[in-house]
């Protein structure tokens, strides 16, 4: 059943740890803000939202999301404008997909827009979180997992649900190497690649951790079934400029995790007039457009990196420098236009941002 209810009972910290925080240092992932937001689901519905202080959870050893890996998440960013409006980018789009990433693994929905209307709560009321730099924002982390304490598998009969933030500085801080990947594979076609569970994260490690061994950041994936095809990077999408158009996967097929930031990294370069193609990518032209340099621009796009600019590609025992960062003339507008939208600083065009 679908959460329509809006009812949130708040419970506030009684001593803030904000200014605990060294905020010139601030690591991606492990500065928490002082509140998080919790919902259950038990007997076929929702229970009330509550937002307590960010503390840990108690939990049975047979919770069953730990060993059958019913478990989703998202990840999105807010930032502050010069006025000190909380602008979150895109949410609705992180909404949706969430629903999605929910009836693959057989959890229970939660409506669009309380989805989003949860999140402005959760972090309106720690809003003196959200960092001021240039560079820095609000994480945003909403999941949802399996709690049933029972050993069987099928499909959870509780869930819980939760929000916390994280203020966070940038992911990557230099440009990155990634190494096209010809034997292991993220997500096969039929399996769980589209959603964004758990799971796909865990088994991307060992060969991430092989590549970061012959000195890569991160591998590009491809198809699992011949891998002649590109399909992204890492935990990000991958966008290359060859002859002058962008060229990136098409996400028709269930093994492309669907991202907002690439979603607008397309709408963006369409508006500006370049042309783009989204169509099945293969190998064999990137590496041939490679030798011949051809490409003029690659890149990684995902909320946690924004966009992510690629200084080399490794493939087999080619290793293939890309023109320098300042030559970037595509992903450097891109960059630099995300990164003005999402603090204010240029007119909302294209309507992204939720405001409050
Ligand atoms: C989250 C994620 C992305 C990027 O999606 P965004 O919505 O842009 O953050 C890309 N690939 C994978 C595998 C991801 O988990």
């Amino acid at each position: 059943m679908i959460k329509d209810s809006r009812e949130i009972k708040i419970k506030k910290s009684l001593r803030s740890r904000i200014t605990d925080v060294d905020w010139d240092n601030l690591p991606f992932g492990k500065v928490f803000s002082d509140h998080m937001l919790v919902m259950d689901y038990k007997d076929g519905q929702w229970e009330d939202a509550e937002i307590m202080p960010f503390e840990d959870l108690q939990m049975h050893p047979a919770t069953s999301a730990i060993h059958y890996g019913q478990s989703i998440f998202e990840g999105m960013k807010a930032n502050k404008d010069e006025d000190g409006n909380v602008l979150i980018f895109r949410p609705h789009l992180n909404a949706k997909r969430f629903t999605e990433s929910c009836e693959r693994m057989c959890m229970p929905a939660i409506a669009e827009e309380v989805f989003v209307d949860l999140i402005k709560k959760v972090v309106d009321l720690d809003r003196d979180w959200i960092p001021n730099k240039p560079g820095y924002s609000l994480y945003i982390r909403p999941f949802m997992f399996a709690t049933d304490d029972f050993i069987g598998i099928k499909p959870s009969d509780t869930y819980k649900f939760i929000i916390f933030t994280c203020p966070v500085g940038a992911y990557y801080t230099a440009p990155v190497n990634v190494k096209i990947e010809e034997y292991y594979t993220r997500a096969a076609q039929g399996g769980v690649g589209r959603a964004k569970t758990a799971g796909n994260y865990a088994a991307s490690l060992y060969p991430a951790k092989l590549a970061q061994e012959q000195g890569f950041h991160q591998l590009i994936w491809t198809d699992a079934a011949e891998h002649k095809y590109i399909e992204e990077s890492g935990t990000m999408n991958i966008v290359f400029e060859i002859d002058g158009k962008m060229v990136t996967p098409s996400e028709d097929m269930d093994t492309i995790l669907r991202g907002v930031t690439k979603r607008s990294v397309v709408e963006i370069a369409k508006h500006w007039g370049i042309t783009v193609e989204e169509r099945k990518v293969t190998v064999e032209e990137v590496v041939n457009a490679l030798r011949e340099g051809r490409v003029t621009d690659a890149f990684g796009a995902g909320t946690a990196a924004t966009i992510a600019q690629i200084a080399k590609i490794g493939f087999r025992d080619e290793l293939f420098e890309l023109p320098s960062i300042e030559s970037r003339t595509t992903s450097n507008k891109i960059k630099t236009y995300l990164t003005d939208l999402k603090s204010g600083k240029i007119e909302d065009e294209l309507n992204w941002l939720v405001e409050f």
